[in-house]
């Protein structure tokens, strides 16, 4: 008989510094697929359960769709969102007993207004329905794992990339575990699974996975993965953005013998490693400053940490829109998130105009910065990634309007557009690679669209929800102490003799 595997999940990285809510509307726009249409709709592509499809078919598994949502990052996901999804998750999940095992994509730094804990309770509701089956989930590198998710779940894959670019192998992963855990020699045998919370915070522009101390944690982690009878091993650094009280690094492992103390010893690396995690940043005048030394060699990416689309801050922030021109810099390229100017630009016919860029989401991120120039106009813009991050994933920019401004292009979207591809560029006619500069609305992610041609990166200090600096935060109900945040030598001390016993 055919083994059946659920799929489903629901999956964002919330930041809760951001005051717009993630609503049901968000996740519509983005993906929510449901049944045989996820399969059909995420067969082939490289995403997590994108991955576990084509395992599950390679080993003559068959897998059931389910539900499936996923929003870009943005504020708190509202209450009725989550509760209406995972209701359809698990009555779909109902529908389709008996089912041998699940695969879930997870994100792992999703909060939810009244849900502590919505990735553990979306497995405790499918629990309650499948049964004793095996379950496995994948994790974002920047999930904030609380203590419950590795307990109810058989096994927990994180991505181990940043940026991502391994989702569908990490997806494969889980799937290819599940079905290992369904051979009948196992008998229902799981590996113990052990999770160890390091009270640590970390920033993304720390924790690129080429650069230390990232690089050797993530080396340890491959050792750990080698040795026999381990099943997953994952360094997961979180996301000090989604303010909940599972916040910080995690390190989680799955083994038939010793999870715990091999755990602990990973953390205790980790820990060793906590004053490495820092950024470097730039002013926005020094960064601009840099284009002009690397002219003809590629563009200057200049890195707006804070305002990451990617992390879930806005993306219209002018900060180094206002710096290129005072700098008197010509031939950049910049997308700002600006649904009022693409209506402006759409509602006028006019081949050139002045419009008033960006700046309306927090007087905090730069006031409106006036662009005029020629402009060029596009209907609602789609596209398909072709690069490294979710390749095949299908796009909606909405409307777009593109400004050539005396700094250079200007990229108005009506949607919010992460730059982790550069297919969003050029599916505009717009080259990238000749551009003198290129502000990058991310942390790390941008490279899986930029960093192939780009002659120099310079991290700048600009304001917005995912700033570097960590003390630019208001946390309201964060765990205490977390390190770097709280100093206290004593304290910490403790926690080293404890890893290392
Ligand atoms: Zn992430």
């Amino acid at each position: 008989m055919t083994v059946r595997i659920g799929l489903g999940g629901v999956w964002q990285e919330t930041n809760t510094f951001t005051p717009e809510p993630t609503t049901l509307a968000d996740f519509r726009r983005y993906q929510l697929f449901e049944g045989p249409e996820l399969v059909a709709s995420l067969r082939g592509t490289g995403t997590e359960l994108g991955g576990a499809i084509d395992a599950a078919r390679q080993r003559s598994a068959r897998p059931v769709g389910l539900l499936f949502g996923a929003a870009l990052p943005a504020g708190m996901v509202l209450s009725h969102a989550f509760e209406s999804m995972l209701r359809r998750l698990v009555a779909n999940a109902r529908a389709q007993l008996p089912l041998d095992g699940l695969v879930l994509s997870l994100h792992g730094a999703m909060v939810v207004e009244g849900h502590p804990d919505p990735e553990a309770e979306i497995v405790t509701a499918l629990r309650a329905v499948v049964g004793d089956i095996p379950i496995g989930a994948t994790l974002d590198y920047h999930a904030n794992v609380g203590a419950a998710l590795p307990k109810i779940t058989d096994i927990l894959v994180g991505y181990r990339t940043y940026p991502h670019v391994d989702m569908a192998e990490r997806g494969a992963e889980a799937m290819t575990a599940v079905l290992r855990l369904l051979r009948p020699s196992r008998a229902g045998r799981r590996p113990a699974r052990h999770l160890e919370k390091l009270p640590l915070l970390t920033v993304p522009p720390a924790q690129e996975d080429v650069a230390e101390p990232m690089r050797s944690i993530l080396d340890a982690t491959e050792r750990l993965r080698e040795e026999p009878g381990v099943w997953a091993a994952s360094a997961l650094p979180g996301f000090a953005y989604a303010e909940s009280g599972r916040l910080g690094f995690a390190v989680y492992l799955a083994a038939e013998t010793h999870a715990a103390p091999r755990a602990r010893e990973l953390a205790a690396h980790v820990w060793r490693e906590r004053d490495a995690f820092s950024a470097r940043l730039a002013s926005p005048a020094d960064a601009v400053a840099a284009v002009a030394a690397t002219r003809g060699l590629g563009p200057t990416v200049l890195v707006d940490v804070a305002d990451n689309v990617g992390g879930g801050s806005p993306g219209d922030g002018t900060a180094l829109l206002h710096a290129l021109d005072q700098a008197g810099v010509s031939g950049a390229v910049a997308v700002i998130w600006d649904p009022a100017s693409v209506a402006v630009a759409h509602a006028r016919s006019a081949d050139r105009m002045e419009l008033w860029v960006g700046g309306h989401s927090d007087p905090a991120m730069g006031p409106p910065f006036r662009a005029s120039g020629p402009v060029r106009r596009f209907g609602p813009v789609s596209y398909l990634r072709t690069g490294s991050y979710m390749r095949g994933q299908r796009v909606e920019m909405g409307r777009v309007a593109v400004i050539e401004a005396s700094i250079g292009t200007i990229v108005l979207t009506e949607n919010r557009v992460v730059p982790f591809d550069d297919d969003h560029l050029r599916a505009l006619g717009i080259a990238p690679r000749a551009a003198s500069a290129i502000v990058a609305k991310g942390a790390i992610a941008w490279k899986a669209a930029f960093a192939g041609y780009a002659a120099r990166t310079v991290y700048v200090r600009t304001p917005g929800y995912c700033p570097a600096a960590l003390d630019q935060l208001d946390y309201r109900s964060r765990p205490a102490p977390l390190y770097p945040l709280e100093r206290n030598p004593a304290w910490e001390d403790a926690v080293a003799a404890g890893l290392r016993s």
